[in-house]
């Protein structure tokens, strides 16, 4: 059955879904059709009243939402229920800011009148991974909604109660059926759908292979895409840094949602002066997390979500040893049953090492030795990615540095990565292109309309 809820602890399935045949598909374009009038029309303050009920049914029934989450793809219950409640957070977000976002702006030319407006384009077609099932779809569908455009979505195979559950929420929101459909397609379908005429535009999360066959089906029919890709995200530590701190949030940045997270943390970069101590402590720490069922709140890390991404993160791992790389601890599979793997920490690691550059789907830390801000600067910008950067510093000449020279859609000084509604999430070089959140996300799908009026 190629869509499925198993759980990840067990290897248990939960439930199985037909997929959608040709005629049904058929039919949710035309009704995306008919809902997109509905929308365009609304105002904002319609739009906006449907997003705060979205956000309300959110928070009240966060625990229901957050254990479909868990028991989909395995991230420890605590944060689940903090992802379901940062969805209402972008819906609020949107619902008081979207008019002011797409307000006309008005420039002063030759002409009588000269503005720029902002139209919506239509049906936008949603790839979206497991990850964060419920917070990645939200983060398209706030501000694609209240643009008054209507959302399509294909979710990951692996979460299809997520899917369906976020379809049912904008609903009892009171969105039309039409204005934001789960398809339940494999990616084997998606082609087609980038191929008729009424979808509009595409934006996926996910790996680079899937970011480049949807981009470059879009482009192949002249239609745009935001790509929100892969990272392998430098945590750079310097001898001013708050070592506590920078131990005690690097853990949490690369443990993030069982270390399969875009933006975790995954090689720490760290300044010969301190990097004895900070690896005693990492380590220490990474020995100490609570491997364990995911719906305990005590649970630190769960199981990954699919066997295989236990598999690939193994072969990660052992290529990464073989090549010469140190073991500081972890490096095997916990547990009989479930996908399990122990929090891992390697040292030592050869250019020619997987966990080097690559992205490291897992709780897996790349640690290594700078002798400068120079050198930190240029292996954090050592690999295809470019999605973000955390820099830990005091001083604020060497901040200023790391802001200005590495390669990253957004660097965080003294903090973890994270998105927020009120600031633009993307990357550059091979972790995509485009921006989400903010007042940018929000004009990726839309018509930017010059008017000129003589
Ligand atoms: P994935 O395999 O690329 O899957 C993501 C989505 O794309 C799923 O819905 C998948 O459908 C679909 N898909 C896969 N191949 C496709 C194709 N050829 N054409 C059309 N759709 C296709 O990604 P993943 O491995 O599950 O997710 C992890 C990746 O996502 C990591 O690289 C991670 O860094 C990245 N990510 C990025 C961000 C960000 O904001 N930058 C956020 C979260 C995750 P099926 O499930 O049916 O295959």
């Amino acid at each position: 059955m190629p869509i499925a809820s198993i759980n990840p602890a067990t290897g248990e399935t939960i439930a199985t879904f037909e997929l959608l045949t040709t005629t049904d598909i058929e039919q949710r374009l035309q009704r995306a059709m008919e809902a997109f009038e509905i929308n365009r029309a609304r105002s904002f303050d319609e739009r906006a009243a449907r997003m705060r009920k979205a956000a309300q049914i959110l928070e009240s029934r966060a625990a229901k939402f957050a254990r479909t989450i868990t028991l989909e793809m395995g991230k420890p219950i605590v944060a689940a229920v903090a992802e379901v409640k940062k969805c209402a957070t972008v819906c609020r977000h949107y619902a008081e800011h979207a008019e002011r976002y797409l307000a006309e702006e008005h420039i002063e030319t030759d002409a009588s009148e000269s503005y720029v407006r902002f139209d919506p384009l239509g049906p936008i077609l949603a790839v979206m991974p497991w990850n964060f099932p419920f917070w990645q779809v939200f983060r398209f569908a706030a501000p694609a909604l209240m643009a008054g455009n209507v959302g399509l979505l294909k979710h990951a195979s692996n979460v299809p109660q997520s899917a369906l559950a976020i379809e049912d929420i904008l609903r009892e929101a009171g969105f039309d059926r039409g204005e934001f459909q789960t398809l339940l397609i494999t990616s084997d379908q998606v082609a087609a759908l980038l191929d008729d005429e009424r979808v509009k535009a595409a934006t996926l999360t996910g790996s680079e292979p899937a970011g480049a066959s949807v981009a470059s089906n879009a482009a192949k029919r002249i239609k745009k895409s935001v790509l929100e890709l892969g990272g392998s995200d430098p945590f750079i530590v310097m001898p001013s840094a708050d070592l506590d701190a920078a131990v005690k949030t690097g853990i949490k940045a690369r443990i993030v949602n069982n270390g399969q997270s875009c933006i975790a943390a995954k090689r720490f970069i760290v300044h010969d002066d301190i990097a004895d101590e900070f690896q005693r402590r990492f380590v220490s720490a990474m020995e100490a997390l609570r491997v364990g069922d995911p719906l305990e709140e005590t649970t630190d890390i769960g199981p990954l979500a699919t066997p295989q991404i236990v598999d690939d993160i193994e072969k990660q791992v052992d290529a990464s040893v073989n090549a010469g790389a140190k073991l500081l601890t972890g490096g095997k599979r916990l547990r009989e049953r479930g996908n399990f793997y122990a929090p891992t920490v390697l040292a030592d690691i050869p250019s020619s090492a997987p966990a080097y550059a690559e992205e490291t789907f897992g709780p897996v830390a790349s640690l290594f030795r700078v002798r400068n801000a120079d050198e930190a600067v240029r292996l954090a910008n050592a690999t295809p990615f470019g999605l973000g950067a955390s820099v830990w510093t005091t001083n604020r000449d060497e901040a200023e540095t790391f802001i200005a020279r590495v390669e990253a859609g957004q660097v965080f000084v003294n903090a973890m990565v994270a998105s927020d509604p009120r600031m633009p999430f993307g990357g550059v070089k091979h972790s995509g292109f485009g921006r989400e959140l903010g007042v940018y996300g929000i004009r990726e799908f839309v018509n930017i309309k010059t008017v000129w009026v003589l």
